[in-house]
């Protein structure tokens, strides 16, 4: 699957807000906080944005922190339709779900980008099985980890070290020392703290 290749940095400037797209480098050498103003020459305040402006800046903030294109994006917009409860949370529920992000949430790795390239490469186990599409949606009581020969590369080692488990969201459950993650239940709207406000991407895709 096709992915967004251009320099990260340019879209949290464009977003107006920080989407942790390179990992470490986020926490310690972030250009957002030295250049904060949207890319491009002219300058563009999102007070002055129309509501259908408002809306594609939200569709596109979120399309970006989890790294999904367009294409694939409605396909959630509809899957999200055809669930019980508010579709807007179930959008955001279906793209947490994502064992790309999971691996993310669960400290493996630094960022989703790389966590979805950890996936590709076939280094996870959903339930003892190789699971290499970074779209795969997990379910409660699925056992997400690190495979057996990939446990000592040094990528997951430093995480052993840095990661604070705390940062672990209640719906999930880490074993550190494992390196393995359990679906505890479901992600409900309070587990996702980013700031979006969903009901904009709905209504973009209503119009
Ligand atoms: Fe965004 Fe990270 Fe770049 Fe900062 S360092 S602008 S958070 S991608």
């Amino acid at each position: 699957m096709a992915k967004y290749t251009g320099p990260k940095c340019k879209l949290c400037r464009r977003e107006g807000m920080k989407l942790f797209l390179k990992g470490i480098r986020c926490e310690t050498k972030c250009t957002f906080e030295k250049r904060p103003k949207p890319p491009g020459t002219r300058k563009r305040f999102r007070g002055k944005l129309s509501d259908y402006g408002v809306q594609l800046r939200e569709k596109q903030k979120v399309r970006r922190i989890y790294g999904v294109l367009e294409k694939q994006f409605r396909r959630y917009i509809v899957k999200a339709g055809q669930m019980k409860g508010v579709k807007g949370e179930n959008l955001l529920s279906l793209l947490e779900r994502r064992v790309d992000n999971v691996v993310y949430r669960l400290g493996f790795c630094s960022s989703r980008s790389f966590a979805r390239q950890v996936v590709k490469h076939g280094l996870i186990k959903v339930n003892g099985k190789k699971v290499d599409i970074p779209s795969y949606s997990v379910k409660p009581d699925d056992i997400i980890e690190v495979k057996e020969k990939a446990k000592n590369k040094k990528t997951f080692l430093e995480f052993k070290e840095s990661f604070e488990e705390n940062r672990v969201p209640k719906w999930l459950n880490l074993n550190k020392k494992g390196l393995r993650g359990t679906v505890i239940s479901l992600p409900t709207r309070e587990d996702i703290s980013i700031n979006i406000e969903e009901q904009l991407i709905i209504e973009f895709y209503s119009r």
